[in-house]
Formats: C-alpha cells, structure tokens, sequence
C-alpha cells in the first residue's frame, strides 16, 4: 500500500530530511532538464526534506533536485536568508523556506539588476548575472498544494537561479563562450585530480 501525503509544515520538514551527497560538475546531469511530477506524493516530501537539510547544515540560499542526483522539477529556497538582503525586504515570506515543485514563471519585471552567483555545484565560481527585479511564481508546496508568490530582489533571483537548474541551465552558462569552456576545463580538472587521489 502506498504512504499517504501528510501535510508538513516547513520547519517539521527540515527534522525529517536525510542527508544527501551534491553533484558538481562535470556531471552531466546538471546540464539536461528534469521531469514535472506528474502527481505530487510523499516521495516528492521527503525529498524536499531531504534538500531542505542539505541547504540548511550548508547554509546555501537555494537548491535544486538535479543537485542532489533527482532529474525532477523541485526546488528549496531559504527565503528568510534571501529577504535578509536589502533589495528583498519588501516581500517577506511567511515562511523561513520555500519549496517549489513544477515552479512557472507568471510574471517578470522588465527592470534587471545585476548580482554575482554562486552554486554548491561550481565550487568557487561566482557569476556577475542580470536578472530581473522582481517576479511572480506559481508552484506546488510541500503539501501538494498550488501557490503563487511575488518575490523582490534576491529571493526572485534564488528561485530563478533554481528553476533554471530544473531546465538544465547554470551559473557557467552565463560566462562569455571562452570563459565558459575555461571554467568547465577547470571543474574536468579539478574532477580527475579528486578521483586520482
Ligand atoms: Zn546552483
């Protein structure tokens, strides 16, 4: 018999994640999109769990599935350390994480602005990107439920940056084509040294 979806809090989800190992480049995973669930179950929970405890023992302010080794379209946010910066404090989530499955944009400002980015998949890369300002997302929570969101400053930018993993697209894939090729030469590199030792 299949479990059925207890309805979680955030805070309660954290307590109940296990600790997974992230995928950093050159894995090829990082570079194809992921899945939309299909229906949101109790193994779409535990693994927001799951992501949720990695993001928060690595003090990381977002974290993609595709990170932890899962090709499906969920994300985790920690939103109370993203509205912890300036440009974010006009929308300040209830919450102190954000889970997101299926996450859609509905809405982009067209005034951007620019940040440096880094990723627990591009150890000691950080990349200058342009994003826009603020945005209005539409996903499914922890609870399978469907919510909508309109996100300021850096919390945008972390979901963004999160959904962007859910289709395949990283932080190098903003550097110019010749920075790009040297960055991920240097992760090839640095993989190859990892696995000599
Ligand atoms: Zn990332």
């Amino acid at each position: 018999m299949s479990k059925m979806l207890e309805k979680m809090g955030v805070v309660d989800l954290v307590q109940q994640g296990e600790m997974m190992e992230i995928v950093e480049e050159p894995d090829p995973r990082l570079h194809k999109p992921s899945a939309p669930i299909d229906k949101f179950g109790p193994e779409d929970q535990q693994l927001m769990a799951n992501m949720l405890k990695f993001l928060v023992t690595n003090q990381g302010l977002g974290l993609a599935a595709v990170q932890v080794g899962v090709m499906k379209q969920i994300l985790v946010v920690d939103a109370a350390a993203c509205c912890a910066y300036e440009d974010a404090k006009e929308y300040m989530h209830p919450e102190p994480y954000l889970c997101m499955a299926n996450a859609e944009v509905l809405e982009l400002s067209q005034e951007k602005c620019s940040h440096e980015e880094y990723c627990f998949s591009y150890p000691g890369l950080g990349v200058e990107i342009s994003r826009s300002k603020w945005g209005r997302f539409r996903y499914i929570d922890q609870n399978g439920e469907i919510q909508e969101i309109k996100a300021y400053g850096m919390l945008a930018r972390c979901i963004l940056h999160e959904m962007d993993h859910t289709h395949g697209k990283v932080i190098a894939d903003y550097l110019s084509p010749v920075r790009k090729q040297m960055a991920l030469k240097k992760f090839a590199k640095r993989s190859k040294n990892m696995q000599a030792k």
